[in-house]
């Protein structure tokens, strides 16, 4: 099996790598898989160099919005895995273009060329953002998309042409919407890895506006397996979210990190709120559980591992500190 993965190169689109060609998914250790990834300021070779040497693995630098490298990288894979995105909210307040453009029309050029090159299945690689925010309750897979930040406008537009291209041309895509990941390599603008390596450089932390914000988290592998439960047992057309069960306000999160490395309060620096800041995100499961799904990593102890991950892995971050601003 030949397995197209676009956005290899980042957090997540790592992992997923890493996990499939170092045996955790059973009878894909044959795989042959190919990352193609545009190497943006996000995207960093050294989350694959583990990989360094499988004979099943090659990459190619490119962009999924270019169609000449499309029609040349697709054709003969079975299978993309898209998790090729522009990702930072703060990013997309700044300026929302490269998002559009990658988000949207990436996602419909990486379509078209799966349609044209004859591939079996596409999972589209998405978040809980799309849905907007939510008081009380949780969202299942059919709630209205009401996306707030320009970041989740474009992934909703995203999820858009994947349901366009299933219901028009018949192509077997499917949409998977995770909460917010949480593990090592995560590029440190992230909140967790931002603040776990400013704390460890003994500096301050920046909590918007109360802290009250409430997001779901659940940790990177436990995110990868699903998407693989998704491309395994998942149907055509279908969305899937994907949650961790562990809600925590940015405060407590705050004070969890703060503990993890002997910091305290004085740590917290209370900066104005981001702009249109989503509340709460809380998702419904039952769908993706049905298939066979259920986290794995206690939140207490990830979050307790990846705090260590950051403090023995300083080679890796140091040199992104700077560029993260
Ligand atoms: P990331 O920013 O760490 O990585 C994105 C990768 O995509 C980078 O390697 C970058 O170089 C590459 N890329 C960007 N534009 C590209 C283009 N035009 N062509 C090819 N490659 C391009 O992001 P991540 O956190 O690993 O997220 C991966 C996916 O998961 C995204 O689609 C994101 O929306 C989704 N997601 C992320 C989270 C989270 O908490 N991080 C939660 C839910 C869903």
């Amino acid at each position: 099996m030949r397995i197209l993965v676009t956005g290899g190169a980042g957090f997540i689109g790592s992992h997923y790598v890493r996990s499939l060609l170092l045996g955790s998914y059973p009878g894909y250790e044959d795989a042959r898989v190919v990352v193609l990834d545009k190497l943006t300021y996000a995207g960093n070779l050294g989350n694959l160099a583990p990989l360094a040497g499988h004979l099943g693995y090659t990459f190619v630098q490119g962009d999924i919005t270019d169609q000449r490298l499309l029609r040349e990288v697709v054709p003969g894979c079975d299978v993309i895995v898209n998790f090729a995105a522009e990702t930072h909210v703060d990013r997309s307040i700044a300026g929302a273009g490269d998002f559009v453009t990658t988000n949207v029309l990436g996602t419909q050029r990486l379509l078209q060329a799966a349609l044209e090159g004859g591939v079996r299945t596409v999972v589209q690689v998405s978040t809980d953002e799309v849905y907007g925010s939510i008081a009380q309750g949780s969202w299942s897979e059919s709630a209205p998309l009401l996306p707030n930040s320009p970041y989740s406008a474009a992934k909703a537009g995203g999820d858009l042409i994947c349901r366009a291209y299933h219901r028009t041309h018949g192509l077997d895509v499917r949409v998977t919407r995770c909460c917010n990941n949480y593990g090592p390599y995560q590029y440190p603008e992230k909140l967790i890895p931002l603040f776990a390596t400013n704390l460890l450089d003994g500096g301050k932390v920046p909590l918007y506006g109360d802290g009250l914000n409430v997001r779901e988290w659940l940790h990177v592998d436990d995110h990868c397996r699903a998407i693989q439960i998704v491309l395994e047992k998942g149907s055509p057309g279908e969305v899937y979210n994907i949650g961790g069960g562990v809600e925590l306000t940015n405060r407590e999160l705050t004070g969890w990190l703060l503990a993890a490395v002997g910091a305290g309060w004085e740590a917290v620096e209370h900066v104005p709120d981001r702009l249109g800041h989503d509340r709460r995100y809380s998702l419904d499961c039952g769908k993706i559980q049905a298939i066979g799904y259920e986290p794995r990593v206690d939140i207490s102890e990830g979050l307790a591992e990846v705090v260590r991950w950051y403090r023995d892995h300083q080679d890796w971050w140091r040199p992104l500190k700077g560029q993260a601003g």
